[in-house]
């Protein structure tokens, strides 16, 4: 047997920009100014920005190059038809609607469909998915498998949508679903993937009941890469394949292109079918654009259109998902507790288990993530009972993995920096809040430590 060879990153690197790297004492200082809350930390005084994945992407020369040439006509550009011939080429989905982000997409194709009282199933709704369904009157349904909610569990389709429930809720309630989704890879559950066999199923719940099937796609080759080296039956197909046949079992999808389309902003809406396509250009052009930009410059739909094909690169993918793996097993090494198995975007590290004398009510996911933020200027993100509040169910802190940034040196130095609040957690006990906007709190309330058990 030839032994197992180091997953390198498959790129060398031409243009870089400065880490910065605050002392000790700067970073005591920084987080104390910031009201122990990492969203008002300046990102010059972060060194490891974890804080998402999203538009966070190194840009490749061919990126950079493909903008150059971009078209920046207001009707008509060239580089739309690039990225429509892309869209299509990957998706085979004709129609395609460009729009500045994700939740522009979101906003568009919900104001055409859902109405008060309706329903949208999926496995979990993204926060802002299940905002704009709301804000119009609608519910969304999330029907995520059982599984997911064992941390534990090597389950390694976390992802997938609860059939049995799906096609008893579309029985009892067809009238009031006007389309069904699922979330490739499953963002709020963790960035686990669905499996083929499980997009197969869902998509023929929806045609049998005669529901359009959009596919909130953002992560489209993480979850096809994953799905390659997870389901037996899809090893042998090259991964582009297996995207495409994720497509054709739907009637069309929306994508934040912050993600696996490798640029710092864009999204669209592609269709299988031209039936709300003018509706949805008429409110296009009321808020983001005309239909051929939509909310994004000419030269954002050049770099898009060549990072919707460098995701789906095997040795990107491999790469993609060797980072994740990595820091995981890393993490647990220097006995940091972390959800098993990881998907590709993210690592989240289990406060409530490494924490357990701390209360939810002191807030340890918020006491772990400054504890890394003092020990190596990691920025992470609670997902816990400060973003959630009572509704939370784990104590998480988020690891969430910019695509092509970091080198494996850097994750070795931020091990580091986890060991050593590993070794000194006794020390943790807990947070107050000190000062709190009335909703979204986690981006902009205050704390303060609580340093002596009460
Ligand atoms: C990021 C994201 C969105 C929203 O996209 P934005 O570009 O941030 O507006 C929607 N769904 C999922 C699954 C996402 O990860």
């Amino acid at each position: 047997m030839t032994p197992r060879r180091t997953v390198i990153e498959p790129f060398k690197i031409k243009v870089v920009e400065p880490l910065p790297q605050p002392t000790r004492a700067q970073r005591e200082a920084v987080i104390a100014e910031a009201g122990w809350n990492l969203f008002r930390v300046p990102a010059r005084r972060v060194t490891f920005d974890f804080l998402t994945d999203s538009g966070t992407t190194a840009m490749s020369a061919a990126q950079w190059a493909a903008m150059m040439i971009a078209d920046e006509s207001y009707a008509g550009s060239r580089s739309f038809e690039a990225l429509e011939l892309a869209v299509r080429r990957i998706t085979g989905f004709h129609h395609v609607i460009p729009t500045h982000q994700g939740r522009a997409a979101e906003r568009l194709l919900f104001s055409v469909l859902v109405k008060p009282g309706t329903l949208v199933p999926s496995n979990n709704h993204f926060d802002t998915t299940r905002a704009n369904i709301e804000q119009l009157g609608g519910e969304a349904v999330d029907l995520v498998t059982a599984e997911a909610a064992d941390s534990r569990s090597r389950y390694p389709f976390k992802g997938n949508l609860d059939v049995d429930r799906l096609d008893e809720l579309c029985r009892r309630e067809r009238a009031r679903i006007p389309l069904g989704m699922i979330t490739i890879t499953n963002n709020t559950g963790g960035g686990q993937p669905v499996s083929f066999a499980n997009l197969r199923e869902v998509a023929a719940v929806y045609r049998r009941h005669g529901i359009p099937f959009i596919i909130d796609a953002c992560r489209y080759a993480e979850n096809a890469w994953l799905i390659k080296r997870r389901e037996p039956e899809q090893a042998e197909r090259p991964v582009f394949q297996i995207a495409r046949s994720i497509f054709d079992l739907a009637d069309g999808c929306m994508v934040s292109a912050k993600k696996d389309g490798m640029v710092n902003i864009g999204g669209f809406i592609a269709l299988r079918d031209p039936a709300w396509v003018p509706h949805l250009r008429s409110l296009l052009i009321l808020t983001e654009g005309f239909p051929t930009y939509g909310g994004m410059a000419a030269r954002d739909m050049e770099a898009l259109a060549v990072g919707l094909d460098e995701a789906l690169d095997e040795s990107y993918l491999a790469y993609r998902e060797a980072v994740a793996r990595y820091v995981a097993e890393g993490l647990e090494a220097v006995g940091m507790p972390v959800v098993q198995p990881p998907g590709c975007h993210a690592v989240y590290l289990d406060a409530g288990a490494l924490l357990p004398a701390v209360p939810s009510s002191r807030f340890p996911g918020q006491a772990l993530a400054c504890a890394l933020y003092l020990a190596e200027g990691i920025r992470s993100c609670e997902v816990g009972s400060v973003m959630f509040g009572k509704h939370a169910t784990k104590e998480l802190v988020r690891f969430a993995f910019p695509r092509r940034v970091y080198t494996q040196a850097h994750m070795d130095r931020v091990l580091e920096g986890v060991a050593e609040v590993v070794a000194g957690r006794d020390r943790l006990l807990g947070m107050r809040i000190v000062e709190e906007p009335p909703f979204l709190r986690h981006f902009t309330a205050r704390f303060e430590p609580i340093l002596a058990p009460s």
